[in-house]
């Protein structure tokens, strides 16, 4: 379960359907975003749905805290990802042995409640960078590249992968 803390809309549209379709592509079960509601990312990640396969959903939330009581109810353990956390390096063991992960994503300023509320910040690198960048890291140090071949049910096209060109594969009637 992915957690995408904090979404303007129109100015954070690129950024946030991006953390989105990562989150997607690399296998989470469900997608949150806490902001200002966007139905084109919504949309967006439908329409990626309908034709690449029954991946996660999109839904919109005000309040995190809600959110992350929620998921804490429900047995997730959160973890926020940000440069000041532990290397992942050295927490990812801990990590696989738990059942199910909330991991949250910030934007603009993260307020410092989220550090204290997750369970564990991690870190994917020192430096500061991306919310993209640092979530598909997470995702595929966690899975140890198993999601990297991963296929969706209900898919209606699907690529034939090829060392040149681009072979697209049209799956039913
Ligand atoms: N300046 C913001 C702050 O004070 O929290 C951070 C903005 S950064 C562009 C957006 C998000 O990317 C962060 O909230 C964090 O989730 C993620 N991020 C950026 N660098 C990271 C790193 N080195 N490790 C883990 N996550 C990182």
């Amino acid at each position: 379960m992915v957690l995408r803390y904090g979404h303007r809309h129109v100015r954070d549209y690129r950024v946030t359907s991006h953390c989105c379709l990562v989150a997607r592509a690399f296998g989470a079960s469900t997608i949150e975003v806490i902001g200002e509601k966007d139905q084109s990312i919504i949309d967006t990640v439908d329409e990626i749905n309908g034709r690449w396969g029954d991946g996660a959903k999109v839904a919109f939330h005000d309040d995190w805290k809600n959110r992350l009581e929620h998921y804490k109810k429900n047995g997730f353990t959160p973890v926020h990802l940000t440069m000041y956390g532990v290397p992942i390096r050295d927490i990812e063991e801990e990590l696989a042995g738990k059942e199910k992960l909330l991991v949250i994503v910030g934007s603009q300023k993260v307020e410092r409640e989220v550090y204290e509320k997750a369970d564990y910040n991690v870190s994917i690198t020192l430096q500061p960078h991306s919310e993209i960048a640092a979530l598909a890291v997470f995702m595929d140090r966690l899975q140890k590249g198993e999601e990297l071949t991963g296929t969706f049910s209900g898919a209606k096209i699907g690529v034939e992968p090829a060392r040149k060109g681009k072979i697209v594969r049209r799956f039913g009637g």
